[in-house]
């Protein structure tokens, strides 16, 4: 006994190292804001979190009550298929139809995923070899750069200005990047921006796609939670878009189902079945049962979405105009639960995130940690009550700059 437990114990002394590829991240940006966070915690003081862009609106009850139903089936607590459920994605190859008028064929263009994080952080294992080119906007959703630099891509960050409406610059992509470019991550309505696009900027992009034989993908998590009156489209909706890549979608942010991961890509069929050979490889398929909810999202009731982008726009108003009332530089966003703020002048988003955290005990993300070109700002979320806006308002009020 002893003799082992010794051996255990020099075993345990063995160095592990990380692969290379961890080591190449950038360090974990809420790592130091979960530090400060805590430290203020501690005091006992009340905080405010506008930092995670998570729903806190509840999923819908048809749908709890769907997943609930099929768990209650022996048949679904089996291994699923691992490319997805035929019911699943022929309702989402009808909810593409209805809502932006875009045909697929549920067989070969349509590919269920684990939340469309799943998707995004697998396609560049599909596609990229070492030494490739991604682009990447800057800023943008950290998912993007973390998954290419994993594969041994390189990121070429496209910055988002907002001279240039926060879209990318595509004319100003250095020609050799366009040749080394095998993927391009766009997303609309943006997160951390809030910024939206139309139909002329995805004509562009697909003309740049084509002429680079670079594929698309377009992240269209946010196009459902849009305000006064404002209709996002889909990339897809696009002539050509499909000949050139494919979107990703996801009814985490829709139907407020971020936990439950559930997710999806449509498009270009040899772009998805790409994807499709990483997951078959490493997962076996999203939970029966969140899958058959997850029709029950796409082919039941939409009405309760008139009612939360109700709560969100109000949410809005009450933070965009509470901030401009005390002189802050700030746009009231068409779509998303993001508000992205100027920093007031002489500050910096180190600076005021650290502020607004130690004097105010509230949580906004730094926009320079979502990417260089996020300095000068930060971004704010519009997930917690009206009264906690309010609130929010009121304390920075208090702190003077
Ligand atoms: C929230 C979010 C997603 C959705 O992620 P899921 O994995 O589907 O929950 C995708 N892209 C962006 C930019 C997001 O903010």
């Amino acid at each position: 006994m002893m003799k082992q437990g010794k051996r255990a114990k020099s075993r345990a002394a063995v160095k592990i190292e990380l692969a290379d590829r961890l080591k190449k991240l950038p360090p974990y940006l809420f790592a130091e804001i979960d530090r400060v966070k805590r430290a203020v915690s501690r005091t006992g003081r009340d905080i405010i979190d506008l930092g995670v862009g998570d729903p806190d609106l509840p999923t819908p009850p048809h749908i709890i009550d769907a997943l609930h139903r099929a768990a209650l089936d022996p048949g679904n607590h089996r291994y699923a298929l691992d490319l997805g459920m035929p019911v699943l994605r022929q309702a989402i190859a009808e909810w593409y139809a209805r809502r932006f008028g875009v045909a697929l064929d549920p067989a070969t263009e349509v590919l269920p995923l684990i939340g469309s994080k799943e998707g995004i952080g697998h396609i560049p294992f599909a596609f990229v070899n070492p030494g490739d080119a991604v682009l990447v906007p800057d800023p943008g959703y950290p998912v993007y750069q973390a998954t290419t630099i994993l594969a041994g891509g390189e990121p070429y960050y496209m910055p988002l200005k907002e001279e240039h409406g926060f879209l990318p610059d595509l004319e100003r992509i250095p020609r050799d990047i366009c040749r080394a470019s095998k993927l391009m991550f766009v997303n609309y309505p943006n997160n951390p921006t809030a910024a939206v696009c139309g139909k002329e900027f995805f004509t562009c992009v697909v003309e740049f796609a084509r002429r680079h034989g670079v594929i698309v993908c377009h992240d269209a998590a946010y196009t459902e939670l849009a305000f006064d009156g404002f209709r996002s489209p889909s990339f897809l909706e696009v002539e050509g878009a499909k000949e050139v890549g494919i979107e990703f979608h996801s009814l985490s942010k829709t139907y407020s189902m971020t936990g439950w991961r559930i997710g999806f890509a449509v498009g270009r069929a040899d772009v998805v079945a790409g994807l499709g050979k990483i997951k078959s490889n490493l997962d076996s398929g999203i939970f029966q049962a969140i899958q058959l909810a997850g029709v029950a999202a796409l082919r039941g009731p939409q009405d309760f979405l008139t009612e939360y982008l109700g709560i969100y726009q109000r949410r809005r108003d009450v933070l965009v105009d509470g901030l401009r009332a005390l002189g802050w530089n700030v746009a009231k966003p068409k779509a998303t639960f993001y508000v992205w703020a100027h920093v007031p002048s002489g500050s910096t988003s180190g600076g005021i995130t650290r502020l607004l955290l130690e004097r105010a005990g509230i949580v906004v993300t730094p926009g320079n940690g979502l990417g260089p070109s996020g300095e000068g700002y930060i971004r704010m979320t519009l997930t917690v009550g009206e009264e906690r806006l309010r609130e929010a308002v009121e304390r920075i009020k208090k702190i003077t700059f």
